[in-house]
Formats: structure tokens, C-alpha cells, sequence
């Protein structure tokens, strides 16, 4: 069985931007799968601004058609903030002998030596680095010895391995985030093509991203409130 990609992210929402991450790592990498993680409760950002419903509903629709997509609600179920120690401990209790690989962007590699036991994280599961626009791999510091230990430019490693390797893979660069769309959104404008359209139409539906004052009072074809 090939490795599990692990990719978690507050989908507030998901877009194109970590669909096609998925997409590529799931063939370029030869994943069993890719399973969507949605984070419950962050612990070191605000709290999303589409409720943990809504956020898993859209993850769904968008991964549904997709094989070897897979979305995985234990994050939500669980109580408390949504660490990845805790979740990758969890994946590894009931896979205790697969290559679990976890899923991170560059902007959020950066950040791993701030995440709650992140060297026993890297025991646990293998990290995969996409690749995104505008960041680079650290030079010094205890992300770039990290590299010096346990990085590969070997894909076989991380089918080999079930943990403790580093592998960073560039993928398409789409400059899109989820903080940029949910301005669109709230600006009165239309995401229409940086999502799939069933999200696009979930957000439409429940509102999630509606500032109260924006209802209404956009009248070009580019307000999504204005979409037969
Ligand atoms: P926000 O703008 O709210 O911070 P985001 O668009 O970065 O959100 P997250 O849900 O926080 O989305 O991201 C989950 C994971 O997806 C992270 O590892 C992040 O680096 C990665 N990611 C987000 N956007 C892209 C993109 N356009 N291309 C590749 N990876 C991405």
C-alpha cells in the first residue's frame, strides 16, 4: 500500500489553490490517498469564520468526485485546540505500519518549529513541503539542520519510510488563498474560478462569508449575491 497523504488546513474555504496541491502530490508522489484533514479549532490563528460544518461540508463537495480523495472529520470530532500531533498520533495507532505523510506548504513549513511537539510529529509521519510562490527553504536555523538530517530528494524514501523524512515537491503555483477569497466574497464579488463551483454555491447558500453590510449592496454581474 502506498503512503497516506495527510493534509490538514482550516478550508476557510478550499480552494483550487489546495486542490491541485492534493491532486499532483496524490500522482507525482504515487499517494494510496489524500485525506483532507479540516482543522477543528486552530490553535495558532484566529478562529475560522465559516463554522466547522460549513468548512467540512465545502471540503466535501469538493473532493467528492475525485478518487483517492478522502476527508477525514477527526479533527472536528475532537475537543479542544486541533494540534497535529494529536491527529497524526491517532492515524498512527490505526496505521501503525503505512508511510503517513503530511502535507504542508512552504509558509507553513516555516512555521513547524512552533507547532506543539513538533520533532516527536517527525517521528510519526513524513513531511512533504509544497512548494508556493514568494517562499524560500530556510538557510539557518533549526528547519535548515532539519533538512540536513532528514531531508530527500528520493521519492522512494517516503514509500520506504514511514516516518522522519523530508521531501519538498513544487507544484503548480496558484496564487490563491483562503484570506483573498473570503475578501472577495465579503467585498460583494465572485469567486467563480478559483473554487469549484459546488463550493462556490455552498458559500452562496449558507452565506458563510457575507458581510452583513455587503448584502445588497453590490449590482454588477460579478456579486455572487446577484447569481441566478
Ligand atoms: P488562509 O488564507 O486563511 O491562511 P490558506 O489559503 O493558506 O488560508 P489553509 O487552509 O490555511 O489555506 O491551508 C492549508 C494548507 O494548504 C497549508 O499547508 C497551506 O500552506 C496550503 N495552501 C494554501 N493555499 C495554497 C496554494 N494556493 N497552493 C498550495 N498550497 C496552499
Amino acid at each position: 500500500m502506498g503512503p497516506i497523504g495527510i493534509f490538514g488546513g482550516t478550508f476557510d474555504p478550499i480552494h483550487y489553490g489546495h486542490l491541485r496541491t492534493a491532486f499532483e502530490l496524490l500522482n507525482s508522489l504515487r499517494f494510496a490517498e489524500v485525506r483532507f484533514i479540516p482543522c477543528g479549532t486552530p490553535p495558532h490563528r484566529d478562529k475560522p469564520v465559516a463554522d466547522a460544518a460549513t468548512r467540512l461540508a465545502m471540503v466535501k463537495a469538493a473532493t467528492e468526485k475525485q478518487p483517492g480523495f478522502n476527508v477525514d472529520d477527526r479533527e472536528m470530532r475532537r475537543d479542544g485546540p486541533s494540534y497535529s500531533i494529536d491527529t497524526v498520533m491517532s492515524l498512527r495507532s490505526e496505521y501503525p505500519h503505512r508511510s503517513l505523510c503530511l502535507i504542508i506548504g512552504m509558509d507553513a513549513f516555516l512555521g513547524l518549529p512552533s507547532w506543539r511537539h513538533w520533532r516527536e510529529l517527525m517521528q510519526l509521519a513524513n513531511v512533504v513541503v509544497a512548494h508556493r510562490p514568494g517562499w524560500k527553504t530556510p538557510a539557518t536555523g533549526p528547519l535548515a539542520e532539519l533538512m540536513v538530517d532528514s531531508g530527500t530528494g528520493n521519492l522512494n524514501d517516503l514509500h520506504e519510510y514511514r516516518a522522519g523524512r523530508i521531501y519538498i515537491h513544487a507544484v503548480t503555483q496558484l496564487e490563491i488563498s483562503s484570506t483573498a477569497l473570503r475578501s472577495i466574497v465579503q467585498g460583494g464579488s465572485d469567486p467563480r474560478f478559483l473554487m469549484p463551483e459546488s463550493v462556490r454555491d455552498l458559500i452562496r447558500e449558507t452565506g458563510c462569508y457575507r458581510k452583513e453590510s455587503a448584502v445588497g449592496e453590490t449590482s454588477d454581474h460579478d456579486s455572487l449575491a446577484q447569481e441566478k
